[in-house]
């Protein structure tokens, strides 16, 4: 059997970055809370947190004048006020792509209606619009658009200021980015694609190698956002695609007469669990 591995799979710069400094923080530290999942990774996040690392998801549940993590999703401005106001020492690993994101909207909220596409449940979603003001929608599918439209006719803004969370499928954003141009054709809509890079060439790999495979293996945390879009994509060009966790879902699968098989990992998976597919595969396929 061949395999086929993606060479952006895996952990992006932003998430490497933040699990290396949260390792260095809980090493250095005797207790350490982090504000929500660190990463959308299981492993990662039990290694830290047997470690000494308290993940909690609600600001309310750290004691005043404690350490705490802020992930690389970013959190709302209120919450970096409460931290303040509890005294709170935050060591603050928010990717820098998605900080931009924040300075940006920020900027814009005072001269115009900004329109988020994303996941509304998604954490770094959650941060942004806590740095958009009042005037501001999230979309993420076209028959959410004329909501946003009668939004927009309530506050009289100049124009329309469109962002992305930064792992959103890049080929679904430029779609809603024509039809809010149709929508919206009486206002200028500033359309800002601030899908981060890393994400649309993994999404574009997976594409090309689920064109070439009879089998495609995505690995990643069931909530991963990303992840979850690169067995979207593969499955638009592959029949067989298995969305795991660890090698120890793919016991469970069929690789009988499979000739090639492609591997593509989200943004939040670490080499060793990648590896460790790798060579499950190798074992199988000889
Ligand atoms: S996907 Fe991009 S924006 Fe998101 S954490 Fe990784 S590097 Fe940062």
């Amino acid at each position: 059997m061949e395999i086929i591995i993606g060479k952006l799979s895996g952990m992006c710069e932003g998430v490497r970055s933040a699990v290396q400094k949260a390792k260095e923080i809980v090493k250095n530290n005797e207790k350490v809370y982090c504000l929500g999942e660190l990463v959308h990774n299981r492993q990662v996040v039990d290694a830290l947190e047997k470690s000494g690392m308290i993940t909690v998801n609600d600001i309310k549940d750290i004691p005043n004048y404690s350490k705490v993590i802020f992930r690389a999703h970013g959190e709302p401005k209120e919450i970096y006020e409460r931290a303040f106001r509890k005294g709170l020492d935050v060591y603050d690993l928010t990717c820098s792509k998605v900080q931009t994101i924040h300075e940006k909207v920020e900027k814009e909220k005072k001269k115009s209606f900004i329109i988020i596409v994303g996941n509304e449940n998604h954490p770094e979603v959650i941060g942004t619009e806590g740095f958009a003001g009042e005037n501001y929608y999230v979309i993420d599918d076209a028959d959410e658009i004329l909501d946003a439209y009668m939004e927009y006719e309530k506050t009289k803004m100049g124009y329309v200021y469109v962002v992305a969370q930064t792992t959103f499928s890049s080929k679904k954003f430029d779609m809603l980015a024509d039809e809010l141009r149709k929508v919206f054709k009486k206002t200028i809509v500033m359309v800002d694609k601030t899908i981060c890079r890393a994400t649309e060439k993994r999404q574009e790999e997976a594409g090309e190698i689920s064109k070439e495979v009879n089998s495609m293996v995505i690995i990643g945390g069931k909530n991963s956002a990303n992840t979850q879009k690169l067995v979207e994509i593969s499955k638009e060009n592959c029949e067989n695609v298995y969305f795991i966790q660890t090698k120890k879902d793919l016991r469970k699968m069929d690789f009988e007469g499979v000739e090639k098989v492609g591997i593509m990992a989200g943004a939040s998976t670490p080499p060793e669990v990648v590896e460790e597919v790798i060579e499950f595969l190798n074992k199988i396929g000889k």
